[in-house]
């Protein structure tokens, strides 16, 4: 059997394994087929490649420019699943855990392709936030603003998700537009390397945007500066000794860690046997027991069940675990496949060991299990095994032990402060669940466990159809958790773009503040149309393109023509003594609705033309109430510009209708869709 070569990616060159390299076993066989690392990488020649060839060709590109390359990416990747699953085997990964890392990587990709258009600008410069006033007259304001670092990310991957893992990742930092330098775990560096080959031969990205490190880093944390992000995901005595590198504490390099964590699921109070919750729960603990052979950041270590369902969730959890058919992940029977190495499983029984001290194995023998279409002695398989611990409150191990395999704890709760008070004692988790149909449990839970969990997952009869599972980190949520957990935070939509970014307060005249965020602040200059703007192509309007109206006086007749024809006969406008009493108005006023339907009556340009739909308002205010006799005017300015698509784009205007007085009636933006 040849064994496979997996490169480096150097500086625009492929570099084999050398001097150092490390060979890998297949988990399902025990052979090696592979060989990573040479000690000989140029890793200051990465860095300087991507700090001056990558950095600069992707901070030229606007977002939407970025988004664009991620989708292409993405479809590229979805492409070539086949040849990513039948290399993925070698990891003890099944068919089903594919699906998790290969296709939820390209899936993640392509979520952030289409939030980087929808919700980033077209531009260089993300607003955060919305304008400040720091002054009296409007003259000096603030805007927190956000660019690209200017260094290069360093990714450092655990070997359970070779592709997701790295996608994950990638996706934020390159729409950020900073590069990056991925180092996979060397467990299973052979399939991270087939994507990185993938995604390069695709000619998508632009040249020192992406590297490769297969096998060590050698003294590359060294050599970070403050541009540079290191993000992280393993143990956490690796992320340990990472983060307290001098250099990265001297330069304050960002750090962001995802480790070790002792995930629960509370089964809650109303969930007793017979109920859907209860049949839930026991479903989920079991998919999260044996998706990659437990070898999940988020999968299940302890679970929380109310004393007296403790017997019953173990004899139904027994049940289903024993179904689990383990076996070459190949074979479509097999549900449960390898540990991903031999060290793998002699760690995870050696920490099963130790919780074996605080709890007694109700499921599962290591010595005594069936392994279909593979040799048990030479594939790191093993059982899902299930510990009982019948005193949770004097236990430790139980709590502070990660056992990173299909390997999990129950224990039983007297009340809701108690499953609270064990499921905080992992010291801070990624992800706890609970399986409630009462939304009081789930409010209490949300104030006794939030603080010590990225995420909470509520699941129950009404969501549980459509539901992702307690184990599915989301693009659009964040993925981190505090203490054990790393302290964290990956993903979250655009917030995990934010990692890769630099947070800037601005403060200035509003002019300056137009011209840095490319969108029009109330203060700053006025560009006068040469024409109706709604008769120009989205291409010709300039961002503080102004016109103001004629002014329209309102009439009683106005306000009760309205009225019946609406049916909006509220008393604030039909009957002068109650309005008179109502502390909001001097007597009967105007409609909100009418003045918005004659502002637009005073500023649209009635003939076809480039304006092609109005498909929002946004951020309405009425400020003063208008009477019979009042009159108003509009000013419409374009505020900002996003290209949607190839033939319009959207223009959001700022619309103000002033009285007579030029006092503010009402504010908002118009959301218009413009032909180019
Ligand atoms: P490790 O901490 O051993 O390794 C994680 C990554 O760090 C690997 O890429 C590894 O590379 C790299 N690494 C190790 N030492 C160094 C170093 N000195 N300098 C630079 N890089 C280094 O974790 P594993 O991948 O073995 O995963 C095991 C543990 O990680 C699990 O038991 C679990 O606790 C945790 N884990 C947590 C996850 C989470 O999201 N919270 C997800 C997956 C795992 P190499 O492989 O070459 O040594």
């Amino acid at each position: 059997m040849t064994i496979q070569q997996i490169s480096s990616f150097a500086a625009g060159e492929w570099i084999a394994p050398g001097a150092g390299a490390r060979n890998i076993a297949s988990a399902v066989t025990g052979e090696v087929i592979a060989t990573a690392g040479n000690n000989a990488l140029d890793v200051q020649g990465m860095l300087d490649h991507a700090r001056n060839v990558g950095g600069p060709a992707l901070r030229k590109m606007t977002f939407h420019q970025r988004a664009k390359m991620l989708k292409a990416l993405s479809v590229h990747l979805g492409k070539h699943k086949q040849a990513m699953y039948d290399l993925s085997f070698n990891t003890g990964a099944t068919q089903a855990d594919h699906l998790i890392d290969i296709d939820g990587g390209i899936g993640t990709m392509f979520v952030f392709a289409s939030k980087g258009r929808r919700e980033m600008p077209d531009g260089h410069v993300y607003l955060d936030g919305e304008v400040e006033q720091l002054s009296r007259n409007g003259t000096f304001l603030g805007q927190h603003i956000c660019t690209p670092l200017k260094g290069v990310a360093i990714h450092i991957n655990a070997f359970n998700f070779p592709v997701w893992g790295m996608l994950e990742k990638l996706a934020p930092t390159l729409l950020a537009g900073v590069p990056a330098i991925v180092k996979p775990a060397t467990n299973s560096c052979y399939v991270t390397e087939l994507c990185v080959r993938l995604m390069l031969e695709s000619g998508i990205l632009p040249n020192g945007a992406l590297q490769l490190v297969s096998g060590g880093l050698g003294d590359m944390l060294d050599r970070l500066t403050m541009q540079d992000v290191v993000s992280f995901t393993g143990s956490a005595d690796t992320a340990l000794k990472l983060r307290a590198n001098p250099v990265i504490l001297e330069n304050s390099v960002r750090f962001v860690a995802e480790q070790d964590s002792l995930n629960c699921s509370v089964l809650g109070p109303d969930a007793a046997p017979g109920t859907p919750e209860f049949d839930l729960f026991v479903k989920e603990v079991q998919r999260e027991m044996t998706t990659k052979a437990g070898q999940k950041c988020t999968a299940i270590r302890r679970i929380i069940a109310p004393e007296p369902h403790v017997q019953a969730v173990i004899e139904a959890l027994s049940a289903r675990l024993a179904k689990t058919t383990i076996g070459d992940p190949k074979l479509e029977t097999t549900r449960m496949g390898a540990l991903v190495s031999a060290s793998q499983k002699r760690d995870v029984l050696e920490k099963a060991a130790i919780i074996g001290h605080e709890a007694e194995c109700v499921f599962g023998n290591p010595d005594d299990f069936v392994v279909d279409g593979a040799d048990a002695d030479k594939g790191a398989f093993l059982p899902p095994m299930l510990f009982h611990c019948s005193d949770p409150d004097a236990a430790q191990r139980v709590h502070d032990t990660e056992a990173f395999g299909p390997v999990s704890t129950i224990m039983g709760y007297r009340d809701a402060d108690h499953a609270i008070e064990l499921a905080n004692r992992g010291q801070g988790s990624l992800v706890a669940s609970v399986i409630t149909h009462d939304a009081d449990v789930a409010r209490k839970f949300v104030m006794g466990a939030g603080a010590y969990h990225g995420r909470l997952y509520f699941n129950n009869r009404d969501s549980m159809k459509e539901s992702t599972g307690h184990g599915s980190p989301l693009p659009h949520m964040v993925h981190g958790g505090p203490g054990r957990a790393g302290g964290g935070e990956e993903m979250g939509g655009v917030r995990g773009v934010m990692h890769y970014m630099q947070r800037t307060a601005i403060q200035g005249s509003p002019d300056i503040l137009t011209a840095i965020g490319e969108r029009w602040v109330p203060g700053a200059a006025e560009v006068s149309a040469p024409a109706h703007p709604f008769t120009r192509r989205y291409h010709d309007l300039a961002i503080g393109e102004t016109i103001h109206t004629a002014p329209r006086t309102v009439t009683m007749e106005d306000i009760e023509h309205f009225a019946e024809f609406t049916g909006d006969t509220f008393y604030a406008h039909m009957d002068q003594a109650a309005a008179e009493r109502n502390p909001f108005f001097p007597g009967r006023v105007a409609h909100g609705y009418l003045l918005l339907s004659f502002a637009a009556g005073l500023f649209v340009e009635p003939n076809e033309g480039p304006v092609l739909a109005n498909t929002g308002l946004d951020n309405l205010r009425f400020m003063k109430p208008v009477e019979a006799g009042d009159s108003i005017k509009v000013r419409l300015t374009v505020k900002k510009k996003t290209r949607r698509n190839d033939e319009y784009g959207e223009v959001r205007w700022h619309v103000t209708l002033t009285q007579q007085d030029d006092e503010p009636v009402a504010e908002y933006e118009l959301l218009t869709m413009v032909a180019y």
